[in-house]
């Protein structure tokens, strides 16, 4: 098993990271997790929201939902556990984010190197055009949005049952395949595909270290897993960083 200390060695010499980060890592930002105490909203949890079926049921309801969370998020800074991996793209040779989160928090704290599996919550979409478009109206003026063809706007959002976007899978896999070591930060780990990428790092003999405030199904598989909040336990991994 690997100690904390032997990490950060590893973390000072390796020339290529990866982290993989969920909803966990904004939780000290403010932003709730679907799965946290905060996680409903009226009577609704995600999973019964964010679908195409619920879209295309009721897309006054899902865009109330997602003009709540804009509202939410708007005005929020990341933490220092985004503030300290944005610092690593200097640092390393080659250092990727992969992120769950839409939150938008890794860009603002400077991370350039993102890969967003299940999109953006400030980018819409036109569901007959197909164009993407960014969008930092808060609260929207009208819901639900319209594209300038007057076909409905969607949230540029992975929802569940839908697939990720083309190659962004490709592109996180291929990064944890380069990477000598992955970080898989506040993640519950049940969401798929993303869940499998620590998995996958572990069939090729990557270093894999969880930090979460709780077990999850990665717990009894990775090198080494840290019980912490983010915005501490990250920031204590890098405190050698050149400032
Ligand atoms: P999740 O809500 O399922 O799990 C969050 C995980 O973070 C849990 O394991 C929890 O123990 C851990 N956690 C909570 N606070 C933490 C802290 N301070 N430090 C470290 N760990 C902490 O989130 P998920 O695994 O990202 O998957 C849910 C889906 O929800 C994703 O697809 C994501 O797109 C979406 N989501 C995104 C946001 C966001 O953009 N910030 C917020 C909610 C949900």
């Amino acid at each position: 098993m690997l100690t904390k200390e032997a990490l950060i060695i590893k973390l000072k010499e390796s020339k290529d990271v990866a982290v993989l980060t969920g909803a966990g890592i904004s939780a000290e930002s403010g932003v709730p997790t679907f799965r946290g105490k905060d996680g409903l909203w009226r009577q609704y949890r995600a999973e019964e929201l964010a679908t195409p079926q619920a879209f295309a049921a009721n897309p006054k309801l899902v865009w109330e939902w997602y003009d709540w969370r804009r509202s939410i998020i708007h005005p929020l800074s990341p933490n220092a556990a985004h503030l300290t991996i944005a610092k690593l793209e200097k640092y390393y040779d080659k250092f990727t984010v992969i992120t769950q989160n839409v939150d938008g928090l890794h860009a603002k704290a400077g991370s350039k190197n993102i890969i967003e599996l299940h999109g953006n919550i400030w980018k819409v979409q036109c569901i007959v055009e197909g164009n993407v478009m960014e969008n930092y109206e808060v609260p929207l003026k009208e819901i639900p949005p319209k594209c300038k063809c007057n076909a409905l706007l969607r949230p540029y959002i992975v929802w569940f049952g839908e697939p990720l976007h083309p190659y962004t899978f490709e592109n996180a896999v291929a990064a944890v395949e380069s990477a000598q070591i992955l970080l898989v930060i506040g993640t519950s780990a049940i969401v798929q595909p993303a869940a499998s990428l620590p998995i996958i790092a572990k069939e090729y003999n990557k270093i894999v270290v969880e930090i979460n405030i709780d077990d999850t199904p990665l717990t009894p598989i990775v090198d080494l897993s840290i019980k912490g909040k983010a915005a501490e336990v990250i920031p204590s991994l890098f405190f050698w960083l050149p400032t």
